[in-house]
C-alpha cells in the first residue's frame, strides 16, 4: 500500500506559534487564563492545562494574572475589559488574523459596510466581529444571503474567515456583486488553508482512501473532510489511531492521508504507523 502525506498535514504557522507563546508565557508567568480553548483539538487543550493554563468562560478579577489572547484573535472588547480588571495581556492571535482586522477597521473608517464570509459562531469571526461598533454582516452559504438586506447596501467590503472554502466565497461573492453597486473584495483565506485545499484537489480523485485526522470540533477538519467526501466516498474523518477500521482498506492500493490546521504531528505520525502495519 503506498501512503502519501499531504505536505501541509497537521499544524499551521499561527497554531504552533500559539502554542509556542502559550509555553513560553505559562514558564514565565505565574496564572494564565485564556477564554476557551488554545485549538480545536482535544490532545493540544490536554497539554496546554497540563502545563498550567487554565480555561475560562468569562473574565474574573485579573490582578495577578496573564491573560492569553488564542490564534483565532479577540474582539476588541475583550483587551478592553482584561486591562480594566487588571490583567496583562499576551496576544498570540495569528498575524493573518491581525491582517484581517486591520483591513476590517480600515474600509469601516471608509464607509464600507463589512461583509464577513464565514461561520457566525466561530472564534474568529467574533473576533473580526468586534473590530467595529456596528454590526457587519456575516453570510456562511450563498443560499443565506438574504437579498431583502444585501439590495439596500450601497458599498461594501467583503473579507474572509481564513479557512473557508474559496467554492463557497465565489458563490456567495457572485450574489453579492449581482445586488450591490460598489464590492471591494479582500481574500483573507490564509496561506495554510489555500495549500492544504489546493492538495485536495488531487489527492481525493488519485488515492482509493482518503484519511483526514482532526477533532470533530475543528472547522477546517470538517470541511477538508467535505472536500475529499465530495470527490473519494472512501474519505474518513478520524480523531487518533484508535479510529481506525482495517475494512476500509480492502482492496486500496493507494492511501492519502491529510490533517487539520490543529492536529499535532504526533497524531498524524501515529496513523501512519498503523497504516503501515497494515
Ligand atoms: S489557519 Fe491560517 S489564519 Fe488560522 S491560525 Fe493557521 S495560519 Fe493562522
Amino acid at each position: 500500500m503506498i501512503i502519501t502525506v499531504a505536505k501541509s498535514a497537521g499544524f499551521c504557522f499561527g497554531v504552533k506559534r500559539a502554542i509556542k507563546i502559550a509555553l513560553e508565557t505559562v514558564q514565565n508567568a505565574g496564572s494564565v487564563e485564556m477564554l476557551g480553548d488554545i485549538v480545536h483539538n482535544e490532545q493540544v487543550v490536554q497539554e496546554v492545562e497540563a502545563a498550567g493554563i487554565r480555561k475560562i468562560q468569562f473574565l474574573e478579577a485579573g490582578e495577578g494574572k496573564t491573560l492569553l489572547i488564542r490564534s483565532h484573535g479577540a474582539p476588541e472588547s475583550v483587551y478592553r475589559e482584561a486591562q480594566q480588571l487588571g490583567y496583562r495581556v499576551v496576544d498570540a492571535t495569528c498575524p493573518m488574523v491581525k491582517e484581517i482586522h486591520t483591513i476590517v477597521r480600515g474600509r469601516y473608517s471608509q464607509g464600507f459596510q463589512i461583509i464577513i464570509i464565514g461561520d457566525k459562531q466561530h472564534d474568529e469571526v467574533q473576533g473580526i466581529l468586534g473590530q467595529i461598533e456596528h454590526d457587519a454582516l456575516v453570510i456562511e452559504h450563498a443560499d443565506a444571503v438574504s437579498l431583502d438586506v444585501i439590495r439596500d447596501i450601497k458599498r461594501a467590503a467583503v473579507v474572509v474567515q481564513s479557512t473557508q472554502a474559496l467554492a463557497n466565497v465565489h458563490a456567495i461573492l457572485a450574489v453579492l456583486e449581482q445586488h450591490i453597486p460598489e464590492v471591494v473584495f479582500s481574500n483573507t483565506i490564509c496561506r495554510a488553508t489555500r495549500e492544504r485545499q489546493a492538495e485536495m484537489e488531487t489527492l481525493p480523485p488519485d488515492n482509493d482512501v482518503v484519511l483526514v485526522i482532526g477533532s470533530k470540533t475543528s472547522a477546517n477538519t470538517k470541511r477538508l473532510f467535505e472536500l475529499a467526501r465530495a470527490v473519494n466516498m472512501r474519505s474518513y474523518l478520524i480523531q487518533t489511531r484508535d479510529d481506525i477500521m482495517p475494512g476500509w482498506f480492502a482492496g486500496a492500493s493507494r492511501v492519502a492521508v491529510t490533517a487539520g490546521a490543529s492536529t499535532p504531528d504526533e497524531t498524524v505520525q501515529g496513523v501512519i504507523e498503523v497504516l503501515q502495519s497494515l
